[in-house]
């Protein structure tokens, strides 16, 4: 992962130093690199570590739970890891994403304001440490919903020798709290927005206290990175501050679990033992095709089906499967994070003579970014699908269908709209979207699906039946332009 983001997070720097902290997208490439950010920041400390990457395609088990509109009256994209064993931390997750979420939605999208126009709800996730018995994970939050809008993140810990879901704050042991704070405040008086009389009150009420330190990251040589969202510390105007505690100064304070979650990111001891019950994941289908695809779409009525948002375990395999039986060729809009956890499927989804294409990293509106922000986005999930298959894409598909001449100005890939959409992301209904299908579908068109909802890909088979009977072929996006 290190060397594939290295141009993207470079295109990144130079893009937030012209922008505020807190610009849509400035997580968003969060990666290795992901602390040059902190350089840019107001009232940061410019002297940080890297935070060490994690290859969430090792995590045994692991599967995405993702929450995505495909509408930009309704924008909004969630996502967060389920890892077994890890119950009680997917749980707290869970929890909180479906809290922001419903607000969201009754705000932006159910409350009867009519457009949603500036309104986005982005939630992606990160791995800090899948090691051991140690799984910390950071969920970074996009909301422009308005009164308190802006970019905010916290991290999740999960304690496997306890068996035990562990806040921010579980890293620092109870009777280091005194000192570890009054090393916090010692680093933030002074800067710019803060107001120490404030901050000593923030941090004397337990639950000012819990909401302001809820982010903290070990770095690759052992300092903790603690993250203050905007206005929790300081002045909203300020944006956001990082303090970084090096190795020497907090290792003392921490607590027996953070000692534990410094030593797992400093010099990781391999795969995570959380002492889950062994489920085998299930293996990636192995279908191939039979050669290149010779049907002349002049000569015969084409159908383009496109999946978006995967892959994801275990629905993309499933769908590979019915299409197999078809002998159908379709075409696979992947979101890198969703990328990054499944590469074998990406790899299954290839193979089976299918193709893949770009929806972005994690999925944010590509209109409300810089131009560097969006070729990030792009650039880092051609990567991980180049990884994955071998190919470069040639293909994307701008989230929520929203695309500008900024965009497309900032990729060498083209956009892929629709003509049918399904709603499938709205209506989890099998029957419902084989209908709609069905009924709406005309010669040459591209069809809008997503293979992340189950009652997606139970609509399949119907849909690939019916239609074939109607003398229908299926085939990838590239293939209908080209023989069109
Ligand atoms: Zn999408």
């Amino acid at each position: 992962m290190r060397n594939r983001t290295l141009l993207p997070s470079l295109l990144l720097l130079g893009a937030l130093s012209l922008t505020t902290a807190c610009s849509p997208g400035s997580d968003q490439s969060e990666g290795p690199s992901d602390t040059s950010s902190a350089a840019a920041r107001p009232g940061s400390s410019a002297t940080t570590s890297p935070v060490r990457s994690v290859d969430p395609s090792r995590i045994k088990g692991l599967q995405i739970v993702s929450d995505n509109s495909e509408q930009n009256s309704c924008p909004f994209a969630t996502s967060y890891p389920d890892v077994p064993g890890a119950e009680a931390m997917t749980a707290a997750m869970k929890k909180d994403v479906e809290q922001r979420l419903a607000t969201f939605r009754a705000g932006a999208c159910e409350g009867g304001q009519g457009s949603a126009e500036g309104r986005e709800l982005n939630i992606s996730h990160r791995f800090l440490v899948a090691s051991g018995d140690v799984l910390g994970v950071r969920l970074t939050t996009l909301d422009h919903s308005g009164v308190g809008s802006g970019l905010t993140a916290r991290t999740y810990w999960y304690d496997g020798k306890d068996r035990t879901y562990r806040t921010a704050l579980d890293v620092v042991a109870d009777g280091s709290r005194d000192a570890f704070l009054t090393a916090l405040k010692n680093q933030l008086k002074g800067r710019e927005g803060i107001d120490t009389a404030a901050l000593d009150a923030t941090f004397s009420a337990p639950a000012s206290r819990a909401a302001a330190l809820d982010d903290m990251v070990f770095t690759a040589d052992g300092g903790l990175r603690v993250t203050f969202d905007r206005g929790d510390v300081g002045v909203p105007a300020a944006g956001d501050y990082v303090v970084t505690l090096s190795q020497k100064t907090v290792t003392p304070w921490l607590s027996a679990f953070g000692r534990r979650a410094q030593q797992q990111t400093v010099t990781p001891s391999g795969s995570l033992e959380l002492g889950a019950s062994n489920t085998p994941t299930p293996a990636a289908p192995t279908h191939t095709a039979s050669g290149d695809d010779d049907t002349d779409c002049k000569q015969v009525k084409c159908i383009a089906l496109t999946f978006d948002d995967g892959p994801a375990a275990p629905e993309t395999a499933t769908l590979l499967t019915y299409l197999a039986q078809y002998k159908a060729r379709a075409t696979f809009f992947t979101t890198g994070q969703n990328v990054a956890a499944h590469p074998d499927l990406v790899r299954a989804e290839d193979k089976a003579g299918h193709e893949v294409g770009n929806h972005s990293w994690n999925h944010p509106d590509l209109t409300r970014l810089t131009p560097a922000q969006v070729a990030s986005q792009l650039s880092r999930t051609n990567a991980a699908i180049k990884a994955a298959t071998g190919k470069e894409p040639t293909l994307f598909r701008p989230p929520y269908g929203a695309v500008n001449a900024q965009v497309k100005a900032a990729t060498t890939l083209s956009p892929v709209l629709w003509d049918v959409d399904t709603e499938d992301w709205k209506y989890r209904d099998a029957a419902r979207v084989a209908r709609t299908v069905i009924a709406k579908t005309k010669r040459n068109d591209v069809v809008l699906m997503h293979d992340i909802h189950p009652t997606s890909v139970a609509a399949v088979p119907e849909i690939l039946r019916t239609l074939t009977a109607r003398g229908y072929h299926f085939v990838t996006v590239s293939h209908l332009r080209a023989t069109l």
